[in-house]
Formats: C-alpha cells, structure tokens, sequence
C-alpha cells in the first residue's frame, strides 16, 4: 500500500532519538513521501538538513502564525527571503491561529500581523509556483477570504487539518483547492464529514505528527498510522483501500 503524509513534523524532538529507525519501520509500511513543514528558522534548517538526509522526506518551509509574528519584521522578512530561494516542494506551515491555549498566549490579538504574513505568503507561493500548505484554527472565515481574494490557482492550495464549519468545507472544495486527511478521522466526525462531501481528486492525507495520533495508547504518531486515514476513507466513499491509496497518491503527484 502506498501511503503519503503531506503534513508531518518530523524535525521536532521527539524523534531525536529513534528518528533513522522511524523513517525505515515508515518506509517498510509503504510510506513513499513525508511533507515535513517547518514552523520557524530553525525548524526550516531542519528541515532541509532532513531532505538531504532522507529520501523520502520532502521539504516544505514555512513560519507557524504564532510564531511569525514574534518576531520582528526584518527577521520574518529575512526568513521569507531565504525560504524563496531554497529548493522545496511547498509552501507551509503558514496560515491563521485565533485559538488562544499552550501554544498561542495571545489569541486572535496579532490577527493583523498574521494576516500581514500569511499575504507574504500567498504572493511568495505564486511567484515560485509551488503549492501552499495552510493552517486555521478558529481563523477559518479570515483564511478562506484571504485566499479567494489571492491570484493562487486552485491546485496549488491544500488545507490542512480544517475544523471549520459545513458551509465553509464547501467553499474551500467548490473552488477546488485540496484538502489533507488525518488519521483521527477515524473517529471525528467532522473530519468524516469533510471526506463525505469532498470530490476523492481533492483529498489528500496527512499525520501532523508527532501530533493527531489515532491510537489512543500511542501518543507519538507517525506517517504508517495513515493507514487509519486510509481505512475510514474507503468505507466512506465505498471504495477498496487499495483503490484509495493509489488515488490519493495521484492526486499527491499531480500536486507536488
Ligand atoms: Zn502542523
């Protein structure tokens, strides 16, 4: 079975010490490509380095919201520069967070500096021509505003791990802009609602590992778990999940 992971965070901690034994037990479970997204300056270093080492990890640099705008402007700037003239398949993780919790002290208070990012984004995305990878959390409406007012063509957009409403599901998949699918499908139901109404050409599946793992006695998930992602979405759509994987492994191709 070919699996693919269009939003992974391999360079983080937690595989510091297993992480050559973790891509070859992925490898062995028919992961073919990781999109590792990175989250800041250092993480997109990691990243590359990542790339290099690994085949089947492909890079994707980014800035996380809540990260892009702690930094100053010139800094940001910087890294923007430096992200256009690196080598990558996407765009990511960059996006829109409102939800103030651990990870983000201020909430929707730097909504306008994300925005303010999230834009440098989107015109660095045309100008490369490559696809971005985007994240909202309780910043849905801003992102799908953003993005329809952007001159990105369809193909090059894929939301990632999206919690928002029915109406707004439909609004992203009636412009044709893709869609990832993680494994925690399996039991939210929101997510099962966004595989029923979306097109099988605009699905893609994702981990956001180390995060989002479907078991409940494994806390750190990894790209194989997809197979979770897979199996739901073929007893939604009716379909084999061999027949799936090989779908979603088109559309990946014809994405990246
Ligand atoms: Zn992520």
């Amino acid at each position: 079975m070919i699996i693919i992971d269009t939003h992974a965070h391999l360079d983080f901690k937690d595989y510091d010490k297993d992480r050559d034994k973790v891509i070859e037990e992925n490898k062995k479970a028919g992961v073919v490509a990781i999109i590792n997204n990175g989250v800041d300056i250092a993480s997109n270093r990691k990243v590359l380095e990542l790339a290099k080492k690994y085949d089947i990890i492909k890079p994707a640099l980014g800035f996380y919201p809540v990260h892009a705008v702690q930094v100053k402007e010139e800094e940001f700037d910087k890294e923007l520069d430096f992200i256009s003239k690196q080598d990558i398949v996407a765009l990511g993780e960059v996006g829109l967070d409102y939800l103030k919790g651990e990870d983000n002290p201020f909430g929707d208070k730097y909504s306008k500096e994300m925005k303010a990012c999230f834009e440098k984004f989107m015109a660095l995305a045309e100008k490369k021509n490559i696809p971005i990878i985007v994240h909202s959390r309780r910043a849905e409406l801003d992102m799908v505003e953003m993005l329809e007012s952007s001159s990105l063509k369809p193909e090059k957009i894929l939301v990632h791990c999206f919690m928002g409403r029915k109406h707004l599901v439909k609004r992203i998949l009636d412009h044709g802009w893709s869609m990832s699918i993680s494994a925690i499908v399996k039991k939210l139901q929101q997510l099962q609602l966004i595989v029923e109404q979306a097109p099988m050409n605009q699905l893609l599946t994702e981990t956001d590992a180390p995060y989002q793992s479907p078991y409940p006695d494994i806390r750190r998930n990894e790209p194989r778990f997809i197979i979770e992602a897979l199996k739901k979405i073929a007893e939604i759509k009716k379909l084999d999940i061999e027949e799936v994987a090989n779908m979603i492994y088109k559309n990946y191709q014809a994405m990246f």
